[in-house]
C-alpha cells in the first residue's frame, strides 16, 4: 500500500482512466474505498465480481472463526474465497484475481497489482453524468450480490 499519496485529497484514491487495450472501452480504476462497508471479490476468468458486506452473516462467521494475526487481510481472503460459490462461468472469486474489461474480458495488465483495486465504467467522474443510473446497471448486471455462499 502506497503511503505517497496520503495528502492529496482530491484523488485519495488513486482513480485514473485506463484505456482497455483489447476494445478501448474507457475504464476507472479506483482503489476500494474504506468508506464501503464490503469487499469486492473478483471472478478470475470473467468480469463478474461479488460484492461482501461487512455484516454478511456468514462473512462475519468466517472473520470471528480467524486468529488475530498481522496479515489478516490476507488470511480472511483466503477465508471467504474458500467459502465462495463459483462464478457461473466456472471461475472462482479472488481478492487478487486479475481485473478484467467489462466489456470484452480482456485483462487490464495496467492494474499490476489488482488486490484493493476496483474497476468502474469509464467517465464516471464526468459532472454531467448519471452516476446513480449507471452505477445502478453497472452493479445489476457484473455483481453477484445474492447466494453468494456454497452450502
Ligand atoms: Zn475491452
Ligand atoms: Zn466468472
Amino acid at each position: 500500500m502506497s503511503q505517497t499519496d496520503e495528502l492529496d485529497d482530491d484523488n485519495w484514491l488513486n482513480g485514473e482512466e485506463i484505456t482497455c487495450p483489447e476494445c478501448h472501452e474507457r475504464l476507472y480504476r479506483l482503489d476500494h474505498s474504506p468508506l464501503l462497508d464490503c469487499y469486492f471479490l473478483y471472478c478470475d476468468s470473467c468480469p463478474m465480481r461479488v460484492d461482501i458486506s461487512y455484516y454478511d452473516s456468514t462473512c462475519t462467521a468466517i472473520a470471528d472463526a480467524l486468529p488475530s494475526r498481522d496479515d489478516a487481510y490476507a488470511t480472511l481472503m483466503a477465508a471467504l474465497e474458500a467459502r465462495l460459490r463459483p462464478c457461473d462461468c466456472g471461475g472462482r472469486f479472488r481478492d487478487s484475481a486479475p481485473r478484467r474489461c467489462h466489456r470484452c474480458s480482456t485483462v487490464l495488465t495496467a492494474i499490476s497489482a489488482p488486490s484493493g483495486v476496483d474497476v468502474w465504467p469509464g467517465g464516471w467522474t464526468g459532472e454531467e453524468m448519471d452516476f446513480d443510473s449507471v452505477e445502478e446497471q453497472f452493479t445489476a448486471r457484473y455483481f453477484r450480490t445474492e447466494n453468494l455462499w456454497k452450502h
